[in-house]
């Protein structure tokens, strides 16, 4: 039986590991924390994306790779963990054009028309089908008279219906955890740092690193193949194998705002907000409601092979206060609704955030930017090494099936 170990206990990772146990493979799930999926994996606002916030990428190449994963997404995730899993999404987000936007009006229309074009067409095959549901209606554009009533049509210049929704992904990733414990050929090494990977004589693999929290406790194991999966740590095992991406790459620290909405006040639409340095607002049907915006939430950058060990998954203090407030306060000036969050309210707020990693040298505010751009992702495999980008938490499950056709042939 293959043994392989799947660097990484993220989305990507886990995933990745089921989808080998349901191919037979041993896998052996590796991560320094002390339980799966407590990173960027749940850091994020879980947007399913079907492509249509990719607009500075005409080509339409994002829009595609999206749609992909999206496609992908339930019905890989009903597989391993249940045809009748029922995961809780969102309300679908309107797309709403902001009065700085890097793209007109108009020009926003098209491409989500394009987009839109495709999504319905990829919708019509039979046994495709979309986290939220139905997708093919046309996109409806909101008249005057009903942006008035949800955003200020001073900074929302332009909004359009989607279909496209959010999971919650600390519920998915519960569900994901109890089933990876019950898969018996899915061993997880939980508190292991990955620090490097080497070909061995054999033609296999040996993965060492030490044990979090033990002091000079060091431990390695031997693979017939081995995944790497660890996101923001990724870059930075591949180079122990001499494997560099030779482009730059940003890793970016951005965090995103959790506050349960008060029942006595008119809850906000799901909206995001294109096309540069805006954010989101998501309702979840719990009446939790993430938050995020840029200005506010993007707390740092780096182009070193891995991220600071200073960025926090939940900042504390100051740090936090001012993400809370400083989100609130900017999207509250687009969405009026954000005003009903006193200080009662942001007081129990939960702040979480994880590293972003992309192509690219530039920020989102640079229209060019690569950072706007997502398909040159997914799987690269050099005998029997994989290295996985899964770019957003969208493609993790579509990429997992990649992944797996290469190590299980
Ligand atoms: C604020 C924010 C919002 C986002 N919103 C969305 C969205 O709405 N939709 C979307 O599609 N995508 C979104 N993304 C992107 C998405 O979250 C990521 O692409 C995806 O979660 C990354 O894959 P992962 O879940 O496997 O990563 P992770 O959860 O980071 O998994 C990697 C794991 O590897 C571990 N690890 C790393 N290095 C080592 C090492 N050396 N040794 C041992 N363990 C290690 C980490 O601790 C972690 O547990 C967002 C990202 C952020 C930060």
């Amino acid at each position: 039986m293959t043994r392989v170990g799947v660097l990484g206990g993220g989305l990507q990772g886990c995933c990745i590991a089921l989808e080998l146990a349901s191919r037979g493979a041993h896998v052996v799930l590796v991560d320094e924390n002390p339980d799966l999926l407590t990173r960027t994996a749940v850091a994020n606002e879980g947007k399913v994306h079907l492509g249509y916030m990719y607009a500075a990428d005409p080509s339409l190449r994002t829009a595609r790779t999206m749609l992909s994963g999206a496609l992908a997404f339930a019905p890989f995730l009903r597989r391993h963990l249940g045809g009748d899993l029922d995961l809780a999404t969102s309300s679908p987000a309107a797309y709403v054009v902001h009065r700085d936007s890097q793209h007109g009006v108009e020009q926003v229309a098209a491409y989500l028309d394009a987009v839109h074009g495709l999504v319905a067409d990829a919708a019509r095959v039979p046994g495709a089908t979309y986290l939220g549901g139905a997708v093919t209606a046309p996109l409806r554009r909101w008249t005057e008279a009903e942006i008035e009533a949800c955003f200020d049509p001073a900074e929302a210049v332009g909004v359009f219906d989607s279909p496209e929704v959010a999971v919650d992904p600390l519920a998915l990733a519960s569900i994901l955890r109890r089933r990876i414990t019950e898969e018996p050929l899915v061993e997880v090494r939980t508190g292991h740092r990955v620090e490097a990977v080497k070909r061995t004589a054999d033609e296999r693999f040996e993965v060492t690193g030490f044990l979090v929290g033990q002091p000079g406790e060091e431990w390695d194991e031997p693979f017939d193949q081995v995944v790497n999966a660890l996101w923001g740590g990724r870059l930075a095992v591949d180079e122990t194998l001499g494997l560099r991406p030779g482009r730059p790459w940003l890793h970016r620290l951005k965090y995103g705002v959790s506050v349960r909405w008060p029942a006595s006040a008119p809850a906000p639409p799901s909206a995001t907000v294109v096309s540069g340095p805006f954010g989101e607002v998501v309702r979840y049907p719990d009446d939790t409601v993430y938050l995020t915006w840029y200005p506010a939430c993007l707390r740092g950058y780096s182009g070193e092979v891995s991220p600071p060990t200073s960025w926090e998954t939940h900042p504390t203090g100051d740090v936090r206060d001012d993400i809370v407030r400083g989100t609130v306060r900017g999207l509250a000036q687009l969405v009026p609704d954000l005003a009903a969050l006193g200080d009662e309210h942001l007081a129990d707020a939960t702040v979480k955030g994880g590293v972003i990693v992309a192509w690219g040298e530039t920020d989102i505010d640079d229209p060019l930017s690569e950072l706007h751009h997502r398909f040159a992702i997914g799987v690269t495999s050099e005998d029997g090494y994989h290295s996985v980008d899964p770019g957003k938490l969208t493609m993790a499950p579509l990429f997992a099936q990649h992944c797996a056709d290469r190590v299980v042939a």
